[in-house]
C-alpha cells in the first residue's frame, strides 16, 4: 500500500466573516478544525417563526446548506434519511473536531458531530456552553461531552499532532493551531487579534514559530474588507499595506475600546443600561468591576446572572424581568440562581436610578417601560449592527422608553487585527503557502515570499515537499 499523504479540504468560510471550517487528513486519521457558521441574520430561516423540526433538525441543516456535508461525522440516525453525506457509523476515518474558541462563527455545529468523535475545547469553554444550554441559549445539540484542550498539550490523532497555542487567557481562552503530519506544518490562526489588551500573549505564537518552517497559513483577514482598508491605509490596494507589529496611527486599540466604554458609563448621570455578548466572561468581570469603582450595582438577567454565578462562582445582583419565564413553574435553573444571588427590584432601581448598572437583552427590551430613562450602551449584544432588521427596531423602542443610545463606533476602531498587523504577522512566519480566510476579501492579504492560495471549497489540496497543489493534479 502506497504511503500516506497529508489531504486539506476546506468545507467553509474562505469568503465569508466566521465559518471557517476545514480537514486535514492523513490515511484514516483526521482532525476538523471548527465546527462554526458564518452569521447572517437574513439567511437564518429559524427565526423564531419557522419551528426547527423534532427529528430532522440536525439533517435540516444539510438540507437548507448552512451545515457542510462532510463524510464520518454525523450519526446515521441524526441523518433521518439525508443521503449527502457517509454516516459516522460506515466511516474508517478516526476523526476529532477542535474548537479554538466560543464564537458561534467557530462552534456553532459543535452540537451536530456524533457523540463519539472527540471535540476538544478548553474548560472555561465547556463551562460557559453548558451553562448557555442550561438557560436555553446554548447551540442546537446531542446529549454529549467534550474534551478538555490545555495550552501547549499535545493530542495525537493517529499520525496526526494538535499543539494548542494559547492567544488569550480570560474568559473561555482562544487558542490557534499548530498541525502536524508526516509531511510537514500546518497553522490555523483562528481569530486573529494583535491589538488585545494581553497583546504580548498573542505575539508569543511568533516566539513559537520561529521554530518551524510552516508549510501552510491558514489565516484570519477579517480586517481586508472595504471600510477597515480605507480608513486605515486610505487605499484598497493590497500593495500599499506595510506590515508593522503596532497599531496603525489614528486607530485604537482594544484597551481603547474599554477606556470608551467605562467613560460613557462614569459620565451618565442617572440609570445605565447595557446590552452585551452573555458569553463574554470578561466583559461581565470588567462590568462588576467598573460598577464597583462607581458606586453602582452591576445587575444582570437571569439567563446572564446564572452564567456569572456558574462561571466565577459569585452571587450576582439580579433584577427579573416581567417575564412568564421566571414566573411559577420556572426551570430549575431559576430556582438555583435564587439561592444563589441578590435580587434588585424595580422600586430600587426607580428610587435610585443612578446607584445601578444594569443588564438588558434584546429579548426583554419591553421592560425599559417601566425603567426611568437613561443611557443605554451597545456592547456587542445582539441585535449586532443595522445588518440585522431588529437593530431599527431596537433603535426606535429606544427612543419610545426615553434611553439614549450609545455604541463605540468609532471610524477608527475594528476588533481583528488590523490589515498592517496580519501583513507583519504573515511575513515574520513567511510561510510556503498562505491561505487568507474568515474575509470578504481574502484574495488582498498577500504573502512575503511564498504563495497565495484561495481555496476551492470542497475540493481537496495534497501538502507535498512544502507545496500545495490540487489532489488531481498530483504528480
Ligand atoms: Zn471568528
Amino acid at each position: 500500500m502506497d504511503k500516506p499523504q497529508t489531504e486539506i479540504t476546506f468545507y467553509s468560510g474562505i469568503h465569508t466573516i466566521g465559518g471557517v471550517i476545514f480537514e486535514v487528513r492523513y490515511g484514516n486519521d483526521r482532525v476538523l478544525m471548527e465546527m462554526g457558521a458564518a452569521y447572517d441574520p437574513k439567511k437564518d430561516v429559524f427565526d423564531g417563526v419557522v419551528e426547527p423540526r423534532a427529528k430532522n433538525w440536525l439533517a435540516d441543516k444539510l438540507r437548507l446548506g448552512s451545515l457542510p456535508e462532510i463524510d464520518g461525522l454525523f450519526r446515521a440516525a441524526d441523518l433521518a434519511g439525508y443521503e449527502g453525506v457517509v454516516p459516522v457509523e460506515q466511516s474508517q476515518l478516526n476523526t476529532a473536531v477542535f474548537i479554538t474558541h466560543l464564537h458561534l462563527d467557530h462552534m456553532a455545529h459543535i452540537g451536530t458531530v456524533a457523540p463519539q468523535i472527540p471535540v476538544y475545547m478548553h474548560r472555561n469553554a465547556q463551562i460557559i456552553e453548558r451553562a448557555l444550554e442550561t438557560v436555553g441559549e446554548g447551540v442546537d445539540t446531542l446529549v454529549r461531552d467534550y474534551q478538555d484542550l490545555k495550552p501547549d498539550e499535545l493530542v495525537r490523532v493517529g499520525e496526526i499532532e494538535v499543539t494548542p497555542v494559547l492567544c488569550h487567557d480570560e474568559s473561555y481562552f482562544d487558542f490557534a493551531f499548530l498541525v502536524t503530519t508526516p509531511d510537514g506544518v500546518i497553522y490555523w490562526t483562528g481569530d486573529l487579534v494583535l491589538h488585545g489588551e494581553n497583546h504580548e500573549q498573542a505575539f508569543k505564537q511568533l516566539d513559537l514559530l520561529s521554530n518551524y518552517e510552516v508549510d501552510l497559513l491558514i489565516c484570519d483577514a477579517t480586517s481586508f474588507m472595504n471600510d477597515v482598508l480605507s480608513w486605515s491605509n486610505q487605499s484598497l490596494n493590497p500593495q500599499a499595506i506595510l506590515p508593522s507589529r503596532e497599531v496603525p496611527q489614528g486607530l485604537l486599540s482594544e484597551a481603547d475600546y474599554y477606556a470608551w466604554n467605562y467613560q460613557k458609563i462614569s459620565e451618565a448621570p442617572g440609570l445605565c443600561v447595557f446590552n452585551f455578548y452573555q458569553r463574554e466572561m470578561d466583559d461581565a468581570r470588567r462590568l462588576i468591576d467598573w460598577a464597583e469603582r462607581l458606586g453602582r450595582k452591576c445587575c444582570f438577567e437571569p439567563d446572564a446572572a446564572y452564567m456569572v454565578h456558574q462561571f466565577f462562582g459569585i452571587s450576582p445582583f439580579v433584577y427579573y424581568p416581567d417575564s412568564q419565564r421566571f414566573g411559577p413553574g420556572a426551570p430549575a435553573w431559576v430556582e438555583e440562581l435564587r439561592r444563589n444571588s441578590r435580587e434588585v427590584g424595580l422600586e430600587e432601581i426607580r428610587a435610585n436610578p443612578g446607584a445601578y448598572l444594569l443588564q438588558n437583552s434584546y429579548r426583554h427590551i419591553m421592560e425599559l417601560f417601566s425603567l426611568p430613562g437613561g443611557l443605554y450602551l451597545h456592547m456587542g449584544g445582539m441585535p449586532l449592527g443595522p445588518f440585522d432588521p431588529a437593530f431599527a427596531k431596537m433603535l426606535l423602542l429606544l427612543e419610545k422608553a426615553g434611553f439614549e443610545f450609545a455604541s463605540f463606533s468609532a471610524k477608527n476602531y475594528f476588533a481583528h487585527a488590523y490589515p498592517s498587523q496580519v501583513k507583519y504577522f504573515v511575513d515574520t512566519i513567511n510561510p510556503h503557502v498562505l491561505v487568507p480566510c474568515h474575509s470578504y476579501n481574502p484574495e488582498r492579504l498577500l504573502p512575503k515570499d511564498g504563495r497565495q492560495l484561495i481555496p476551492e471549497l470542497g475540493r481537496t489540496y495534497i501538502l507535498k515537499d512544502h507545496q500545495i497543489i490540487e489532489k488531481n493534479l498530483e504528480a
